[in-house]
């Protein structure tokens, strides 16, 4: 393999290094370093063929440039591929200049020889007026108009049939004075600069010295010999040995004798600013400075080791050594690259080889992915899926639980059984349903047609529950997608979206029959008010309750009424004291009047009572407490004529049985519900309202009997709602997990494949996403790109 068969090796490399952003191969490299107007640009242009540097007095050069050059054949196909943006210039017009060209049929000698600059991607520079133009304009713009340097390069590339293949960077000339925009410390700052590029161990140092100044002075050398001591990758190069005083020569250092250097120095000839001025062409320069060499008495001898020429394929081979020698290391950091590459690649998925073959294969395909879909979606409901999922936050079947207990539970758990329900209402169910006579007994018709209307209460957060597991499901759905297997499926958008769709139609076309079924579980509970369950109450019970209650109250009364009486007997003297103790029992004589007044009305109507009296009712009272009986007696209609005997022993034991306090007082104590209580102190509050009048009177309208009636008829709905609410706390869940949840998990699988199991669909379910395809498109491209670098460098080494 020859040397210039290596090159485009190396500029292949350097290619990826600055199109994949991966600064880790450090290729060799040749810098030109010198004080300034040394003449490095000239010497890069000499090297390159071409005119298209800014050079001249003063500081030219303020921004690196990485120069590499690429020589190409002219039937290269490379000349053929024109960039889009060549044609038309970057605001779509076309270029007048490009235009020119094209209509001339290309002309042949400038459409093998070209620039690219890095940041105008896709253009080409025909022109290398247009290139030093460019480099000049590129340079104002990062480094000011005013003498400034930046560090940031400007990267090169110039094709042609006429280079070897080199890449070169040109760097700012070393000067002591600031000038312009130049910072005071300037000097240190292109040291800086140039010792970034010339300190890495892959650079070769083109250390330029003007032959017209003494070596001792030259600033090149002593960088370089900072960098390189040994002096094995520093070519020291002479120029402007034109200039030099008549009768002296630079034959003493060109031989190594006055510096050492390994790689030896070489003389060199350059256009100068005359020439320069004169327009000379740089083929004639070669001309003159071969010319120079081989007329020169002292250089004539050697003459086939000086000039452009010489340096150029010195370089080359120099380059080539170099590369030879970190070849190894530039193997082993492909290989790296190489490997994060396949990795990433392999990230992508493997390339859809089921979309070109067989249609089974397509279909095994997409069952394999819908089977596991399903499995990930039933595997998050039972709560198996022990994977990426949140500790967060509860998901999957554990959301579904919590809807049951927490949220639906509290939900019931917060409705008032009497809500809507005012004493009124109760007043005005218990008169319609006894009809044009005296209720007897607390009627059980109106308890039935109070408690229906509450059970209804049930309804709404019932429906609410279907709908909460019902929008879990549709989100578990969702999740899936994100999960393990929706990182397989992302891969094809159209397939995960049609899962996504089967399913939620699956789960909505469960909604409506979920929500019937829980419709018609409190329309079950409706249609038949059981007072035989086992939990309820019971009027009995709820008597009882009410009249313990009540007693307790009169207890604490007479207590007080005692402790009145005897703080009375304390101040007062015996006479005064025999007065009111008469007038007391005549208190109490009244009290026990009025008691026997209610219970003689209940004896005209016997007989209707006893045929209405429930069982319920009956078996309730049985086995209660002979003191509390009598009282059950006088609702629920026993003999009263025993009732009666009853009730008098016991208003002979017990003075004051029954004295209901001040209307509204007993409502606050009897009436304890939240809503009646609402209503109640509404009512307290408007009676100081002229329109108070009529409620306040529709409260002290109410009778002792109704009010206590309506007390038991509340409790009595209590605690039926409470028997109700909590078997549909059972029953709701249940419906749910087996007409929505079970039904889903048992039926996903199979409504997938009778949907998506299609072979006219398997193409389209299985189009890739476009992104990914992108990716891994350009992954591949990069991985080929590394590999034939690899293949290169292998058959080199
Ligand atoms: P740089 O600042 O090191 O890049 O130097 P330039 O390449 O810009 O050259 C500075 C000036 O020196 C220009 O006017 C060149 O024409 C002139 N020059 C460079 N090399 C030679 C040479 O070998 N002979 C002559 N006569 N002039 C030269
Ligand atoms: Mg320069």
């Amino acid at each position: 393999m020859s040397f210039e068969d290596l090159i485009p090796v190396v500029n292949k490399l350097q290619d990826i290094v600055t199109t994949t952003q991966v600064a880790d191969i450090d290729l060799p490299l040749l810098a030109v370093v010198g004080s300034q107007s040394c003449g490095k640009s000239s010497v890069l242009e000499n090297i390159v063929g071409r005119d298209f540097l800014p050079r001249g007095t003063g500081i030219v050069t303020r921004r690196p440039l990485v120069l590499q050059l690429i020589n190409i054949k002219e039937d290269d196909p490379i000349v053929h591929q024109v960039p889009q943006q060549d044609i038309t210039t970057s605001n779509g017009e076309i270029n007048l200049e490009d235009h020119l060209r094209k209509s001339k049929g290309g002309a042949s000698r400038t459409a093998t020889e070209w620039g690219e600059f890095l940041h105008v991607p896709g253009k080409r520079f025909y022109s290398f007026n247009d290139i030093r133009g460019e480099i000049e304009r590129e340079t104002a713009r990062i480094a000011g108009q005013n003498k400034g340097i930046s560090r940031l390069p400007i990267n090169l590339k110039i094709y042609s049939t006429r280079v070897l293949n080199l890449t070169l960077i040109d760097l700012p000339g070393l000067t002591k004075i600031p000038v312009g925009d130049q910072p005071s410390d300037i000097e240190r700052q292109t040291r800086n600069l140039i010792m970034e590029y010339i300190s890495k161990p892959n650079c070769i140092i083109l250390a330029v010295s003007p032959a017209n100044v003494d070596l001792v002075n030259s600033e090149s050398l002593k960088l370089a010999r900072q960098v390189d001591p040994t002096g094995k990758r520093t070519v020291g190069i002479l120029t402007k040995l034109d200039l030099m005083d008549q009768g002296t020569n630079a034959v003493d250092i060109l031989k190594g004798n006055v510096y050492p250097l390994k790689l030896g120095f070489i003389g060199i000839v350059n256009r100068s600013q005359q020439d320069i001025a004169d327009n000379k062409s740089l083929d004639d320069s070669l001309f003159t400075e071969q010319q120079f060499f081989v007329n020169h008495p002292a250089y004539r001898s050697m003459s086939n080791k000086c000039g452009t020429k010489y340096l150029a394929s010195t370089l080359n081979k120099i380059l080539m050594n170099h590369i030879r020698e970190r070849l190894p290391d530039i193997k082993a950091k492909l290989n790296t690259l190489m490997g994060q590459a396949e990795q990433e690649l392999a990230s992508y998925g493997d390339i859809p080889s089921a979309l070109t073959s067989s249609g089974e294969a397509r279909g095994a395909m997409v069952l394999t992915l819908m089977t596991k879909f399903a499995n990930s979606f039933v595997h998050s409901i039972d709560g198996t899926q022990v994977s990426d999922f949140s500790t967060k936050e509860l998901c999957g079947g554990a959301r579904i639980y919590h809807i049951y207990n927490e949220v639906y539970g509290n939900q019931l758990a917060m409705i008032n059984p009497t809500h809507n329900l005012t004493i009124q209402d109760i007043r005005t169910a218990i008169r319609n349903s006894t009809g044009p006579r005296a209720s007897l007994f607390v009627p059980e018709l109106a308890f039935d047609l109070l408690v229906k209307p509450q059970i209804k209460l049930l309804e709404e957060p019932s429906k609410r529950c279907v709908e909460l597991v019902y929008e879990e499901l549709m989100k578990i759905v969702h999740n899936v997608c994100s999960s393990s297997i929706g990182l397989e499926l992302n891969r094809y958008p159209k397939l995960q979206a049609k899962l996504i769709e089967v399913v939620s139609d699956l789960l909505r076309e469960r909604l409506g029959p979920t929500t019937k079924y829980v419709e018609s579980l409190i329309e079950i509970h409706r249609a038949y008010i059981n007072t035989n369950h086992p939990n309820f109450i019971g009027a009995a019970q709820a008597m009882n309750s009410v009249v313990e209650e009540r007693q307790k109250q009169k207890e604490l009364e007479s207590n007080n009424k005692l402790r009145l009486a005897s703080e009375r007997i304390l101040k007062s003297n015996s006479t005064k004291n025999q007065d009111e103790e008469s007038e007391e029992d005549k208190d109490e004589s009244e009290d026990i009047n009025s008691v026997d007044d209610v219970i003689k009305s209940p004896k005209h109507s016997q007989s209707h009572q006893r045929t209405s009296s429930s069982s319920t009712v009956q078996r309730s009272v049985t086995g209660v407490h002979e003191n509390q009986e009598s009282y059950l007696n006088y609702f629920f209609g026993k003999d009263p004529l025993v009732h009666q005997q009853q009730l008098q022993q016991q208003a002979q034991l017990n003075p004051t049985p029954f004295k209901f306090p001040h209307p509204h007082e007993q409502t606050l104590q009897f009436i304890g519900s939240n809503n009646l209580d609402a209503s109640m102190s509404k009512l307290s509050m408007n009676e100081d309202d002229s329109t108070s009048f009529e409620t306040d009177d529709t409260i002290n309208e109410l009778s002792e009997r109704e009010q206590l009636e309506c007390e038991l008829i509340r409790r009595l709905i209590i605690s039926y709602f409470s028997i109700v609410r909590e078997m549909i706390q059972d029953q709701v869940p249940k419906s749910i997990m087996c007409l929505l949840v079970n039904y889903i998990k048992q039926h996903i699988q199979n409504r997938l494949v009778v949907k998506l199991y299609n072979e006219s669909m398997f193409d389209e379910l299985l189009q890739e996403d476009e992104s990914i395809q992108a990716e891994r498109e350009k992954c591949i491209e990069i991985l080929k790109t590394y590999r034939e670098a690899s293949n290169i460098i292998s058959d080199v080494v």
